[in-house]
C-alpha cells in the first residue's frame, strides 16, 4: 500500500491529526492504523479532563504555565510550555465542534475542575469519563470524513530506513528517512509494508512495562522502540509518572482502576493504615501536592505500615454530587462491595504515564525524517520531569495540529520511496512453547516494578540492567527464530522501553521530578535532558 499519509494510532494524538490533514486535502487517503480496536486506547481511559485556561477572569495563561514548570521542576521547554498552554483554548474549541461535550454549570458556562498542582480551577471535564466521551468524538469525526481508512488490528513492526535498503545506519548518520512501515496484519497473519511519504508516531504510553499500571494492555512501549531501533533520538525515559490513587484489588491482573484525583481536588483525603491523614507530614499542599510527591508518600506510608494499600476517604461526599460528578468510579467501587458513602477506598500508586519519549522539536518533528511524534509516545519539552495533571490530552491536542501545520507544505516536496524490499521471514519457525513469552513478561514486570519504580538506587538499577541484558538476549533469539506474533513483538518492545528507562535512571545522578534516588537526594546543578 502506499499512502501520503499514515497515521500509527487511534487516540486523540493520532485521530486529532488525521481529521486536519484529511479535511485539508479531500483528494487523498489518509491511513490511520491501530493495533487493536478502534477505540482501545489510553485516551479512552482519562477520566479527569483537560486542562485549559477557561476563566479569564479567575485563571490566566501565566498562571497554567507557571503551575505546567513547577510539577516539571526545571526541566520544562518553556516556550514549549507557552505555546501549549496559549494554543490549548483554540484546540479545545475544536474538538467541541467536532462534538465532544464537557459538563457545564446551570448558568451554560463550564464547570471547572482542580486537581494537584493547579492553583486554579480549569479542568474540563465530562463526569469522569473525559476520555471516553473525547475519543467517541473524534472516532464519529473520523468515520464522517471519507477520504480517511481505518484499518484496525494491524500491528506495526518497524519503520523503513535505508536500513532496511542495505545501509548502515548508526546514531551518527545524518539524514535517517523513513519510508513508511512493515505491519503484522493481524487478521490474515501477514507481513504488509505500507510506503508513506509521511509517518505519524501516535502510538501512546508503556505503562504495561510495570506490574500494576492503569494503562491498558496497548501501551507497550511499541514507538518508541522502533524510533530506537532505527537509531533516533529517545528523550528523559527516566520520568515515569506513577499515580498515586489506583483502585487496589488484591491479586488483580492487568489494567488497575483509576480514582482520578479530581477525587481528592473535590475533598477526598488520604489516611494510613491508623486512619491518620498523612499528607500534611510530606507537603504543605497536602491531598493536592503533585503526583510525584503524594505517590511517595503513599509509598513510604506503605512501607512503614507494612500494607498494600493507603484508604481514600470519601465518606464525608454528599452521596448525590459524589455520583453527579464520578458515576463510574461510584460503580466501580459498589460492583466490589465499595459503598463510598460509608467505606473508605483502598488505593495504591500505579505506572501511569510516560513522560519522555520519541524526542521532538516544537513542530512534532523526531529526529527521523519524514517521521512525527506526538501524544504520549512523544517527548516535546512540555513535561519536564514530571506532568501536570490533565496536561496530556491537551499536549496531545495542540501537537497533532502543529504536526499538521508542518506537514502541508513538507509533503508536497516529498517523494514516495519505490522498491522497498519486502519483510525478510526466511528461516523462522511456528513458536513452539508461549510460556517463554508469558514467563519473560512477567519478570520484566517483576524486576521494572521492584527496582525501577517510584524509589531508585544505583544498586537496584544495576540489578534491573543486568536481568534485562538477559531477557534481551532471550527474546532475541526468539525473534530470529519464530514467527511473529503480537505477544512477541510486545515483549521485545517493553524490554526494550524498560532498557531506556534503567539507562536513564542510572545516567540521572540526581533526583528531580518524578525520578527519586536514594543515592543522589539532591539535585544536580547541570539541568539536562537525558538523550539516547
Ligand atoms: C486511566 C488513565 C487516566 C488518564 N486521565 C487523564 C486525564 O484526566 N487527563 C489527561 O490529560 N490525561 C490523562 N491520561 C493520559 C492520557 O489519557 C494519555 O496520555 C493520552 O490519551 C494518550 O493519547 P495518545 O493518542 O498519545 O495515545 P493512546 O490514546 O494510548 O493511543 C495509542 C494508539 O496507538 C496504537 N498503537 C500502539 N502501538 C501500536 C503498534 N505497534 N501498531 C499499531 N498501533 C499501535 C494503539 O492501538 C492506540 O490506538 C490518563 C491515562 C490513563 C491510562
Amino acid at each position: 500500500m502506499q499512502t501520503d499519509f499514515l497515521v500509527i494510532g487511534s487516540g486523540i494524538a493520532g485521530l486529532t491529526y488525521a481529521l486536519k490533514v484529511a479535511q485539508e486535502f479531500p483528494d487523498k487517503k489518509v491511513v490511520v492504523m491501530t493495533k487493536a480496536t478502534a477505540d482501545e486506547t489510553n485516551t479512552k481511559y482519562a477520566q479527569g479532563g483537560i486542562a485549559v485556561v477557561n476563566d479569564l477572569e479567575n485563571d490566566s495563561f501565566e498562571k497554567h504555565i507557571e503551575d505546567t514548570l513547577i510539577a516539571g521542576d526545571g526541566l520544562c521547554n518553556e516556550k514549549v510550555v507557552e505555546i501549549v498552554v496559549k494554543e490549548g483554548p483554540d484546540r479545545v474549541n475544536e474538538i467541541i465542534e467536532w462534538g465532544a461535550r464537557f459538563d457545564k454549570e446551570k448558568d451554560g458556562d463550564y464547570k471547572l475542575g482542580k486537581e494537584g498542582g493547579h492553583s486554579e480551577y480549569r479542568i474540563l471535564h465530562h463526569k469522569d469519563v473525559t476520555g471516553k466521551e473525547m475519543e467517541r468524538a473524534l472516532i464519529d469525526a473520523v468515520a464522517a470524513q471519507k477520504n480517511i481508512e481505518f484499518i484496525k488490528h494491524c500491528f506495526v513492526i518497524d519503520i523503513i530506513t535505508q536500513h532496511h535498503l542495505g545501509y548502515l545506519i548508526t546514531k551518527s548518520t545524518p539524514d535517517i528517512e523513513c519510508y513508511g512501515v512493515y505491519v503484522l496484519n493481524l487478521e490474515t497473519n501477514r507481513i504488509e509494508k505500507i510506503v508513506a511519504k509521511i509517518t505519524l508516531l501516535a502510538t501512546g504510553g508503556n505503562g504495561q512495562v510495570y506490574r500494576t499500571t492503569t494503562n491498558p494492555s496497548i501501551a507497550t512501549g511499541d514507538g518508541v522502540a522502533m524510533v530506537y531501533r532505527a537509531k533516533g533520538r529517545i528523550e528523559n525515559m527516566e520520568f515515569i509518572q506513577f499515580h498515586p490513587t489506583a483502585l487496589f484489588e488484591p491479586g488483580l491482573k492487568g489494567q488497575a482502576f483509576l480514582i482520578t484525583e479530581a477525587v481528592r481536588g473535590d475533598g477526598g483525603i488520604l489516611r494510613n493504615k491508623n486512619g491518620e491523614a498523612f499528607m500534611e507530614k510530606y507537603d504543605p499542599r497536602k491531598d493536592l501536592a503533585p503526583r510525584d510527591i503524594v505517590a511517595r508518600a503513599i509509598d513510604s506510608e506503605m512501607k512503614k505500615t507494612g500494607t498494600e494499600h493507603v484508604w481514600l476517604d470519601c465518606r464525608h461526599f454528599s452521596k448525590e454530587k459524589f455520583i453527579e460528578h464520578f458515576p463510574n468510579i461510584y460503580e466501580k467501587c459498589l460492583s466490589i462491595g465499595i459503598d463510598i458513602t460509608k467505606y473508605m477506598i483502598p488505593v495504591a500508586p500505579a505506572a501511569h504515564y510516560s513522560c519522555g519519549g520519541i524526542k521532538t522539536d516544537e513542530w512534532g518533528r523526531s529526529s527521523v525524517k519524514n517521521l512525527y511524534a506526538c501524544g504520549e509516545c512523544s517527548s516535546t519539552g512540555l513535561h519536564g520531569a514530571n506532568r501536570l495533571a490533565s496536561n496530556s490530552l491537551l499536549e496531545a491536542m495542540v501537537f497533532a495540529h502543529r504536526c499538521f501545520i508542518d506537514v502541508k507544505e513538507k509533503v508536497r516536496s516529498v517523494e514516495i520511496k519505490e522498491n522497498i524490499p519486502d519483510w525478510n521471514a526466511r528461516g523462522t519457525a511456528e513458536p513452539k512453547e508461549m510460556i517463554l513469552i508469558t514467563q519473560s513478561l512477567k519478570e520484566l514486570q517483576l524486576v521494572m516494578s521492584d527496582y525501577v519504580g517510584i524509589v531508585r538506587n544505583d544498586v537496584r538499577l544495576q540489578r534491573a540492567m543486568r536481568r534485562l541484558d538477559l531477557l534481551w538476549e532471550e527474546t532475541e533469539q526468539l525473534y530470529q527464530s519464530t514467527s511473529l506474533s503480537t505477544q512477541l513483538m510486545e515483549l521485545r518492545n517493553m524490554i526494550t522501553v524498560g532498557y531506556l528507562i534503567v539507562k536513564g535512571a542510572a545516567f540521572r545522578k540526581e533526583s528531580r521530578g518524578l525520578h527519586f534516588n536514594t543515592d543522589y537526594p539532591g539535585q544536580s546543578e547541570l539541568v539536562q535532558n537525558i538523550v539516547l
